[in-house]
């Protein structure tokens, strides 16, 4: 009984994929009745995600990438691991999945390239890490790690940054691993319709992936990781990369964002979670609906997760769906993707 009360709890906060401040302050009300803690949270996009455009095998796919990745995280929790060590084996199992916009079947830039962006971060001291724009490196989430807990940087692009992972004995590979027939396909089709407009891979409904973790010693850390929007061209950045943009962890919460980076630049998006909990006294519910809500004032589309230092989430979005999943200190796994 007690087991069906917590689930139903845990589907209506998921429910809750919006970016309506009175629904959310309710959720976050049942959150903090909820004795049991959420530990790792996960997406793989936000966009035109609907159940009547999926097919049942592409939506079990899609479940199964995500239950390996929040099963991979939990595992690093249960043995007691680091907060960056869960966010970093939940996103390797998503980059080594081609179903998803980072690493392995990323989108294509204009010329038909992937160019991977991802970033890291460790709330207790806000130590960073990120590459961009890199070809060669199988995981970009390791390469951003690396940069963090090995160099005196924050943020390494293109051929430095992959140089310093050869270094760092990174798994590199030929960029050709990267492409994948559909990701070609979808590029010719977009290049057919308007060649210099940059497409948010929300209409062709996979996305980039990020991960947000408490771990148990109440320590958070987020990380993110994408192959950006399609047909991007002159080297365009999001926001992935951009620490406080599209990833952040501090002491009271770990968020990574997916949607059209350029907003999520423009708003600090990540960073302005943290900064409502800590100067407004917000929820971690109310903070980040409402940083959606101010991005899709301003015409932008997506979403991001967020978990605060006591294992509340928040996962809205003002597109049609998002990939999402969370995991409990107990192991129980939930996932959705509509909204
Ligand atoms: N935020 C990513 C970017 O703008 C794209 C995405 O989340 O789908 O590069």
């Amino acid at each position: 009984m007690k087991h069906l009360f917590v689930i139903l709890l845990s589907l209506s906060l998921f429910a809750c994929g919006n970016s309506n401040k009175e629904d959310s302050g309710k959720t976050d009300d049942v959150q903090d009745q909820n004795t049991e803690r959420y530990v790792l949270v996960i997406h793989g996009g936000a966009g035109t995600i609907t159940k009547e455009k999926m097919t049942p095998e592409r939506e079990k796919a899609y479940r199964e990438g995500l239950e390996a990745a929040l099963s991979a995280g939990y595992e690093q929790w249960k043995s007691g691991k680091t907060g960056l060590d869960m966010v970093e084996a939940a996103i390797i199992e998503l980059e080594n999945d081609s179903l998803f916009n980072a690493g392995k079947g990323a989108v294509l830039t204009h010329e038909g390239k992937n160019e991977l962006d991802a970033s890291i971060m460790w709330g207790p001291d806000r130590n960073a890490g990120a590459v961009a724009g890199v070809t060669t490196i199988k995981n970009p989430i390791k390469a951003a790690r690396l940069v963090m807990e090995k160099s005196e940087h924050v943020m390494l692009v293109g051929k430095g940054a992959e140089q310093f992972a050869e270094s760092g004995k990174l798994d590199i590979v030929d960029p050709s691993y990267f492409m994948t027939d559909r990701r070609s396909k979808q590029l010719k089709r977009i290049l057919k319709r308007d060649s210099t407009k940059i497409v948010l891979d929300h209409d062709e409904k996979h996305g980039t992936v990020g991960a947000v973790a408490l771990d148990k010693n109440g320590n958070l850390a987020a990380g993110t990781s994408t192959g950006g929007m399609v047909n991007k061209q002159f080297g365009r950045i999001g926001d992935s990369p951009i620490i406080g943009a599209g990833n952040y962890a501090g002491k009271q919460v770990a968020v990574s964002c997916t949607g059209w980076g350029e907003f999520y630049i423009r708003n600090v998006a990540a960073y302005d979670v943290e900064a409502q909990m800590e100067y407004n006294n917000a929820s971690v519910t109310e903070a980040s609906a409402e940083v959606i809500r101010k991005i899709g004032d301003m015409g932008g589309t997506g979403g991001m997760i967020a978990i605060d230092n006591k294992g509340n989430i928040a996962m809205p979005f003002n597109t049609r769906g998002m990939y999402r999943g969370a995991v409990t200190e107990d192991g129980k796994i939930l996932i959705e993707m509509y909204k």
